[in-house]
């Protein structure tokens, strides 16, 4: 097959229990782009048991088309019959780019479909942006995050992409929008997919806030010391409505859970307000931060790289700043 018989920009639709998740209509936005400097069209494919319904929500999100496949073993995601149905829709349709969000389920299905497709994988990507020669350039942090890699895939196709959740925005929901939702038949092999079975799902007791959803995230860093000094900043985001994220430090202490990590190790963020208290800047912790609208930060250190990115920095002790706002705030409602 030749490179140019390859079109159009695809996203892996992913969905949880009939939910689109975030990451798709994300990267719906940016397929949008990507389509519209190409003058092609951007494909949604969406896997599961009766979810055709949600297709409209994939046009509104920026799709042209939708392919879904519907099958009883599709209902829950499974390694070999997601990669069988994406596979042959490669096969048969030749798309030019591929995009799945880098969850725990695009993570393990990204490199199956790249090797089953003998084409190559670049994970978590930052930036997406169509060269002068129509090829993808896929950007993402190398060397611990010390430089950025442009990657480009000019001999196989299609070209495929991982993005983390918070990366790139959501076009702006159109319900008005018109889309082709096509009913795709796939052929399994059941000996394959037979060789592993679901036996049952279990959910995580704890219900976890996802702080790559929350619009304020109060973070704490090394600063912030121990469990009682998170406890100040809780006070506070339960003042503004937000949520409380940490540094890697605070993770790697055994304080803060992984979940709650913002790095690029951890998640990215983009609330409207990203509080960092006693994080000093790291490169990988702004990796992670740096595209949230307001960044304000506390640190006793006026020197601390975390002012660079600030937009309102305050100098002095976040064990007496924070109380005092949670104060404040509590005294005006
Ligand atoms: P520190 O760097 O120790 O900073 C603490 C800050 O608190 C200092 O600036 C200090 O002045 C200030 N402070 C202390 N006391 C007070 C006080 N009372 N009031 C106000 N300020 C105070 N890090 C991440 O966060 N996320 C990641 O995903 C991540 N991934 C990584 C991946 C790799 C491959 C590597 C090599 C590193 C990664 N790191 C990550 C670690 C990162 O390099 C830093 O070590 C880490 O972010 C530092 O955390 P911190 O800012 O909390 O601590």
């Amino acid at each position: 097959m030749n490179i140019a018989d390859y079109k159009d920009v695809y996203v892996f639709a992913e969905q949880r229990d009939g939910n689109i998740q975030s990451v798709a209509l994300e990267l719906l936005g940016k397929a949008r782009q990507l389509a519209d400097d190409l003058g092609e069209k951007v494909v949604a494919v969406l896997l599961g048991k009766g979810i055709a319904a949600k297709a409209q929500e994939l046009i509104a999100a920026g799709a042209d088309k939708v392919m879904v496949v519907e099958n009883d073993i599709l209902e829950h995601y499974m390694t070999e019959p997601y990669t069988q149905a994406i596979t042959q829709i490669i096969k048969e349709q030749l798309p030019s780019i591929f995009l799945i969000g880098a969850t725990t389920i695009g993570r393990d299905l990204g490199p199956r479909l790249s090797a089953r497709n003998v084409t190559g994988l670049t994970a978590d990507c930052t930036k997406l942006e169509i060269g002068e020669d129509r090829q993808l350039m896929m950007t993402r942090p190398a060397f611990g995050g010390n430089l950025m890699a442009t990657i480009l895939c000019k001999d196989h196709r299609p070209q495929m992409s991982t993005v983390r959740p918070g990366v790139m925005q959501k076009a702006t929901p159109d319900a008005s929008r018109k889309g082709e939702v096509v009913n795709y038949e796939v052929t399994f092999d059941m000996e394959k997919i037979n060789r592993v079975k679901l036996v049952k799902v279990v959910k995580e007791d704890k219900v976890v806030a996802d702080i790559a959803e929350a619009k304020v995230l109060i973070s704490g860093g090394r600063g912030v010391q121990n469990k009682e000094g998170f406890d100040k900043l809780e006070a506070l985001a339960k003042q503004l409505g937000g949520e409380v994220s940490s540094s890697r430090a605070m993770v790697d202490a055994g304080i803060m859970d992984h979940s709650r990590q913002v790095g690029q190790t951890g998640k990215t963020v983009r609330p409207a307000l990203y509080m960092a208290c006693g994080i000093s800047g790291a490169i990988q912790h702004l990796a992670g931060m740096e595209e949230s609208e307001l960044i304000v930060a506390i640190n006793k250190d006026k020197f601390a790289p975390i002012f660079n990115v600030a937009d309102l920095g305050i100098v002095g002790d976040l064990h007496k700043i924070v109380p005092m706002l949670t104060e404040k705030l509590a005294s005006m409602k």
